[in-house]
């Protein structure tokens, strides 16, 4: 056998005590430095090979804005506006994505979308119906939870983590796919001079994001976090993924206000006209508003489509209840039909359901625990026993709301 001297790497031909590690094999040696430079070429290899199979020839078979605005209708209730935007931007973004892989000549910019809305009117619904159709990977990340790079919280990167583990850590599938930024407005530099404090989780983290939402090359942290030094990361391209921003910009009403009073916007309709755009200043909304509300204008370049979510009213959320594909009732009924049972729910409670959500503020998301409310006992009590039907009316739903931990909730 030879001797510990003698032992040299079989391919770079180092000796053994010029290297740190030396791998033995069966007639061989292999050193740590030919075993990284190995894991590079296969790196290399597949990801040239993978090219040539999917992403190079991968072609989305997007389909026109109407067909997407028509999909959107089966799930998200009226936001006609929102609707049409965002489905010309996402078939543009996926008409580029496509041209892209023919190595088209001119370069289309990414249509990086930004809904401002309060919050519960569909934003989150709107950006995970589309990337349903479309049938990419998608992620909803909280801006909240990211801070500059070097303190306490998460790296922008690691948004990227949440779309990889969406689909199984498959990088080509993630960099056509579609990520979702929840609350941007919390990341708005706050005041006016942003050198007082550090701003390490406003101004900080938009500045961070600039490079993503262009589109870059980010080594991701396959566990999300911090990255670390001796952690292996994942690189993705991000520059055919789709950001959507939403946010309900609080206050923002107040700075259109500004905006349109000086632009005397309204001034030659009538009285109604006037009060209906004033209730719904959101419709004016632009980047300048966005940016006297705090957001940086290199960010707002990279979020070039801007559109507004409407309040939800009575009538909307009467249709929330019943039309959605997936509605709520539809979805309570089903499970009965699975035990068995069939619901019947008379119009007046709907109605009811409607009325407290508006009155106890919980906008569409309260519909699903008014709902329950009313039907948690029955839920409860029915199941095993020969019922057949069940009818709620007026009278049942209310003596159970008003047994409801919702119903002590103080009206504000
Ligand atoms: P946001 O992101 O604007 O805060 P979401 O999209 O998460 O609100 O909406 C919360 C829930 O309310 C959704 O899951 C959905 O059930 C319901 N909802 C809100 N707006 C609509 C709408 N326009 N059409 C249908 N359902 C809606």
């Amino acid at each position: 056998m030879a001797k510990a001297s003698q032992l040299h790497c079989s391919f770079c031909g180092r000796n053994r005590d010029e290297v740190k590690i030396l791998i033995a094999g069966q007639d061989g040696h292999i050193c740590e430095n030919c075993v990284e430079h190995a894991q590079e070429i296969i790196a290399q290899e597949l990801s040239a090979k993978q090219d040539n199979s999917s992403s190079a020839n991968f072609k989305l078979n997007v389909r026109r804005p109407a067909e997407i605005k028509k999909f959107l209708d089966e799930y998200v209730i009226g936001q006609d506006d929102a609707k049409k935007v965002l489905s010309v931007a996402v078939y543009n973004h996926y008409k580029r994505v496509n041209s892209k892989a023919q190595q088209d000549e001119v370069e289309i910019e990414k249509s990086n979308i930004i809904m401002v809305g309060e919050t519960g009117t569909g934003k989150t619904l709107l950006a995970k119906t589309i990337a349903r159709l479309l049938n990419v990977p998608f992620a909803i990340v909280d801006a909240t939870v990211f801070t500059e790079a070097g303190y306490v919280g998460e790296d922008v990167e690691s948004m990227l983590t949440r779309l990889l583990q969406n689909c199984n850590y498959d990088v080509t599938a993630a960099e056509r796919g579609i990520v979702y930024v929840d609350e941007l407005d919390k990341i708005a530099r706050k005041g006016d001079n942003p050198s007082i404090t550090r701003d390490v989780s406003g101004e900080g983290v938009q500045q961070g994001l600039l490079k993503m939402l262009e589109g870059t090359e980010v080594l991701v942290p396959p566990q999300g976090g911090r990255k670390h030094p001796e952690q292996k990361m994942i690189k993705v391209d991000t520059k055919n993924i789709l950001f959507i921003c939403g946010g309900a910009f609080d206050g923002i009403d107040k700075v259109i206000a500004r905006r349109v009073n000086t632009n005397a916007i309204g001034f030659s309709v009538n009285k109604e006209e006037q009060e209906h755009q004033r209730k719904n200043l959101l419709q004016f909304i632009n980047a300048t508003d966005l940016k006297s509300f705090g957001l940086i204008p290199e960010l707002l370049g990279r979020l070039p489509v801007i559109t507004h979510l409407n309040p939800l009213d009575a009538e909307t959320l009467r249709n929330i209840l019943t039309e959605p594909r997936n509605s709520l009732i539809k979805q309570f009924t089903r499970l009965f039909e699975l035990e068995g049972i069939e619901l019947i729910m008379d119009n007046e409670v709907l109605d009811f359901m409607v009325k407290k959500a508006l009155e106890y503020k919980l906008g569409a998301r309260g519909l699903r625990s008014i709902c329950e409310s009313i039907l948690t006992d029955a839920m409860f009590e029915l199941p095993g026993t020969d019922t057949k039907q069940l009818h709620i009316t007026l009278d049942y739903a209310e003596q159970m709301f008003s047994k409801s931990k919702i119903s002590a909730l103080k009206v504000a």
